[in-house]
């Protein structure tokens, strides 16, 4: 598209260049038309150069264009009537072209045919204006001095239309573009080829040689053209009809050869038509052709594109087959077993109680199993559309890995493997959903147990820094291909082993990465050939050993929770409620506080150490929100209970997110308070 470049450092030196090039060129056709004597066939290059001028350089040019036309004039003696006809004529239509171009949405890059027939266009018919003006203002002067200056419209047009035609394309992709790279070949090839169009130029417009043998040399030149437009650019065609254009018009003017019965003039008219119309065809060629080739390689990647979606659904296919049939695998054998109890009960007529009982358990435990596989496979479904609600609270690590050790006891004693778990010193918090982080651990250790033969380590590690905690699965089981370590968190992707010994279907990875993103975190498999290790990186916080010793912080608040009665802060605006509530919180055997805005509760928060803080989200001086969000940055914080108007699901969320560890709406009664306070007590 046309844009105009507007700096005044700019747009001096450019008008200057252009008043140049227009002021010498102008001269030049002068001197032709008047010396030489092409009138009134016109070699006029300065419309050509101020139509790229404006294209280039904005309409900001225009005085230089107007000015050079005027001293032109006054160097040529041209009547001042005359002189303002013309530089009427040669401003304007430069800006109509400009402001056509850029209506139509004009790319400089000239690489498509509609921007080739933008040029066209504006090449024949704009460059109509010039020769109207002047011809108006000829006759205009003729009739009013009575002077018989003559008028030669066609002529003028046809200068005017072959130089706007041959330079503006040829001044705009050679000035405004950096050359492209092209192989050596390449620039070979189209050497090559500009020498033997200047050549056969040559021979045919400025020599009496014309023909080779009964051959006239006007095919040569057509083949060199379409070989020049079939293997080359729109770059190219400009520089090779420019170089034709220039060594016909002065073949014409200074060549040798027969006279024609036109004269010089004639000479001068019949080429610049000629090169006009050879022109306009290899122009409008060379940009279908560029156009081909730029669908040729849209299609090209397209269809590469194509073949990869292709490619991928077939995957997708192929796994989803697999998953139906492991999942019909998974299913069959739980239902085997469950029928084969089944059945036995059946068979027998007064079946002895204690076989009744092993029986049942054992049918109970196959749909415990089953129950499992669909649990997991809605949670996937779940977590995939984003659709899993988390109850997050402050969790206590060594509680969550505890479970899940407890759970996975049984499975690791069967197979026979050594386990060994060590967590920091120190305790540490996350803000979680206990059920689901336990559901992360367990996946982990129940794969590393699967994927390792009898007898095998398996080891759970966890490392706190600066605010993350690092939990690691280690293994030295089968291991997992390098290609395979970040697949296998997709859905239904399972590693192909030779045989299948193991069960599972592939979604339970999927699942715990899902669980890992949606708590914070990350997760990643490494492997070595032999053994693999998964580590889950999630945001944590932590009690640490000085502050616990300090009797503040979480060690001040087990205390407190030892015995039931807490420290408590209320922050209300409200003096009256603030006030109340704490005093009632003191009638049941707690000592309590109260503050009235942000600033107060988080001075008081540092000085006493409150073990709770019961924050209103509607303060003052700053929000809830934000006081919750301040306190979190320090280890130690207060369990803090939000007190807010609002209890939708997405309040609770936005409090839990700024860091609160419970949420009450309002009104808030004693009994709720205290019922917080029984559950902090014994969840601890
Ligand atoms: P599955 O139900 O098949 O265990 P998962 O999603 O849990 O599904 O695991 C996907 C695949 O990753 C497994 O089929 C297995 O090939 C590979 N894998 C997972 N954990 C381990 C491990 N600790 N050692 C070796 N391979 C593993």
């Amino acid at each position: 598209m046309i844009t105009i470049k507007d700096q005044p450092q700019h747009r001096l030196a450019s008008n200057v260049i252009v008043f140049v090039a227009f002021l010498l060129t102008a001269q030049l056709g002068t001197y032709f038309y008047r010396e030489v004597g092409t009138s009134p066939a016109m070699i006029w290059a300065p419309i050509g150069i101020a139509f790229a001028a404006v294209i280039l350089g904005g309409v900001s040019l225009w005085p230089s264009i107007a000015l050079a036309t005027i001293v032109n004039g006054m160097l040529n003696g041209t009547p001042p009537l005359i002189i303002a006809g013309a530089t009427l004529g040669n401003t304007l239509q430069p800006l109509v072209a400009y402001y056509f171009l850029k209506r139509a949405g004009l790319n400089r890059k000239l690489a498509s045919v509609k921007d080739m027939f933008l040029i066209l266009g504006t090449s024949l018919f704009i460059t109509m204006i010039v020769p109207t003006f002047n011809t108006l203002t000829i006759n205009l002067y003729n009739y009013l001095y009575g002077g018989d200056r003559s008028t030669f419209w066609t002529s003028w047009w046809i200068g005017g239309a072959l130089s706007a035609l041959i330079l503006t394309p040829f001044l705009i992709r050679w000035l405004r573009y950096p050359l492209s790279r092209r192989g050596k070949f390449r620039t070979v090839e189209i050497v090559v080829a500009l020498l033997a169009l200047c050549v056969i130029s040559y021979f045919l417009f400025a020599t009496t040689h014309v023909m080779i043998g009964s051959l006239s040399l006007i095919y040569p030149l057509l083949a060199v053209l379409l070989w020049l437009a079939f293997r080359t650019d729109s770059r190219v065609m400009t520089l090779a009809l420019f170089l034709m254009t220039l060594i016909s018009l002065l073949g014409a003017l200074y060549g040798n050869y027969n006279p024609t019965a036109g004269g010089l003039s004639g000479r001068v008219f019949n080429t610049q038509v000629f090169d006009l119309f050879l022109a306009f065809i290899f122009f409008v060629l060379v940009s279908l052709e560029e156009q081909r080739k730029q669908a040729v390689a849209i299609m090209k990647d397209r269809n590469s594109q194509l073949e990869n979606a292709m490619e991928r659904i077939r995957q997708n296919d192929t796994t989803k087959n697999e998953f139906i049939a492991t999942l019909a695998h998974e299913l069959r054998n739980p239902l085997a077993a469950f029928l084969s109890s089944v059945e036995l009960l059946l068979l027998q007529e007064s079946p002895d109680p204690a076989e009744v009982k092993r029986l049942a358990e054992m049918m109970q435990g196959r749909v415990q199993t089953m129950g499992r596989l669909l649990d997991d496979l809605l949670d996937i479904s779940r977590v995939s559309r984003g659709e899993m609600d988390l109850k997050k609270e402050r969790v206590n690590l060594r509680e969550v890995v505890r479970k899940a050790i407890e759970a996975l006891e049984p499975m690791i004693k069967e197979h026979h493997h050594t386990f060994s778990a060590s967590l920091p010193l120190e305790e540490i918090f996350l803000h979680a959903d206990p059920v689901r982080l336990e559901q992360i651990l367990v996946n982990l250790l129940t794969n590393a147990v699967k994927y390792t033969p009898p007898g095998g380590r398996i080891e759970l590690n966890g490392k706190y820094q600066d605010d993350w905690l690092y939990l690691s699965v280690t293994d030295n089981g089968i291991g997992i291909p390098s290609h395979m370590l970040t697949r296998i968190f997709d859905s239904f992707v399972q590693v192909k082993t030779g045989s299948r010994a193991v069960s599972g279907m592939g979604i339970g990875l999927a699942l715990t990465k899902g669980l890992v993103e949606m708590h914070g975190g990350t997760i990643v498999a490494k492997s070595e050939g032999k053994g693999s290790e998964f580590i889950v990186k999630l945001p944590a916080t932590r009690a640490t050993p000085e502050n616990r010793e300090g009797g503040s912080g979480s060690a001040g608040l087990e205390r407190s929770v030892e015995s039931g009665k807490f420290h408590i802060l209320v922050v209300d605006d409200n003096i009256e409620a603030a006030l109340g509530l704490g005093k009632l919180l003191t009638l049941r055997g707690h000592s309590a506080d109260v503050a009235h805005d942000g600033q107060s509760a988080l001075e008081q928060i540092s000085k006493k150490r409150p073990d709770v803080v019961l924050l209103d989200i509607g303060l003052p001086d700053m929000d809830g929100y934000d006081v919750a969000r301040k306190l979190k940055e320090h280890d130690d914080t207060p369990f803090l209970i939000a007190l807010t108007g609002y209890g939708q699901i997405e309040d609770r969320e936005r409090a839990s997110q700024a860091g609160f560890d419970h949420h009450l709406t309002k009104p808030v009664g004693l009994a709720d308070i205290e019922e917080v306070l029984r559950e902090l007590g014994s969840g601890l």
